[in-house]
């Protein structure tokens, strides 16, 4: 008989994944229970190469899932596991991402190594993934969320090529229709005033970690980029247009009442 602790295996929390042992995870700290999801791309050449690197202890990089290009699902750290994925961040101005969340890697090059579209059956099983571990753990929609949300200025993962629209379609997150880009007013570096700071309290409530300054600032600038790079991708630079402010109230209507942008 095959003892799991022996072998180094467990029991994957997911029925349809394969699993592969990580090292590198801990305890969630304060007794935390997920509830949050964090949707990464691994940036490296191959599949095989990011699995083996969140697999080796010298990495001291990790993730409860890794979903392969064929739509190959691996587990590597356990649910109730404190997984290595996000690092510094915060969402709803909670810090320690790693403690209420639960990490999947999505294989894609990323950015820097010639960023590729994601392949339709890869995002058949990152939904069918995410929806089964949202509905185990009650995880609202709002709460499916890209690294670059909760780490702002230090990642720019999954990326604007990720389709969050068919996952939306699918239950998988939240996202409603970006506002259509158009002329008029636009916030940008250098702008201050009440303008802004209702910016940046909007963005603030929805859950990025942006102080209320009053002043458009790189974080500022840093935040609403992340922001069109999940939610307004048509374009992604940094400046509130309308376009941008109006997409960010659509989203945010359904958490609280109006605000308005002065
Ligand atoms: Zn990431």
């Amino acid at each position: 008989m095959t003892r799991p602790e022996a072998s180094g295996l467990f029991t994957a929390d997911f029925a349809g994944a394969q699993v592969c042992r990580s090292p590198n995870f801990g305890e969630r700290r304060d007794g935390r229970r997920p509830n949050a999801l964090i949707l990464h791309y691994t940036g490296m050449e191959t599949g095989e190469g990011a699995q083996a690197w969140l697999c080796d202890p010298r990495s001291e990089v990790s993730s409860h899932y890794l979903v392969h290009e064929d739509g190959t699902v691996v587990q590597m750290v356990r649910e109730a596991d404190r997984a290595w994925h996000a690092g510094r961040g915060s969402w709803q101005g909670i810090d320690d991402v790693n403690s209420f969340s639960i990490g999947i890697e999505i294989v894609n090059p990323g950015h820097f190594l010639g960023f590729a579209d994601f392949p339709p059956r890869q995002i058949a099983a990152v939904i069918a993934l995410g929806n089964d571990i949202c509905r185990r753990h009650s995880i609202a929609r709002q709460r499916v969320l890209a690294h670059s949300d909760v780490a702002p200025g230090r990642k720019i993962d999954p990326g604007e090529k990720f389709p969050w629209e068919v996952l939306a379609a699918a239950g998988l997150g939240h996202l409603v229709e970006p506002a259509p880009i158009a002329a008029g007013r636009i916030l940008g570096p250098g702008d201050r005033g009440p303008a802004v700071a209702a910016l940046q309290r909007m963005l603030a409530r929805y859950g990025y970690g942006l102080e209320q300054t009053g002043v458009y600032d790189n974080a500022t600038r840093i935040v609403v980029q992340e922001f069109q790079r999940h939610f307004r991708r048509a374009r992604i630079d940094g400046l509130a247009d309308l376009s941008s402010c109006e997409t960010l109230r659509r989203l945010t209507d359904g958490l609280d009442n109006h605000t308005s942008f002065g």
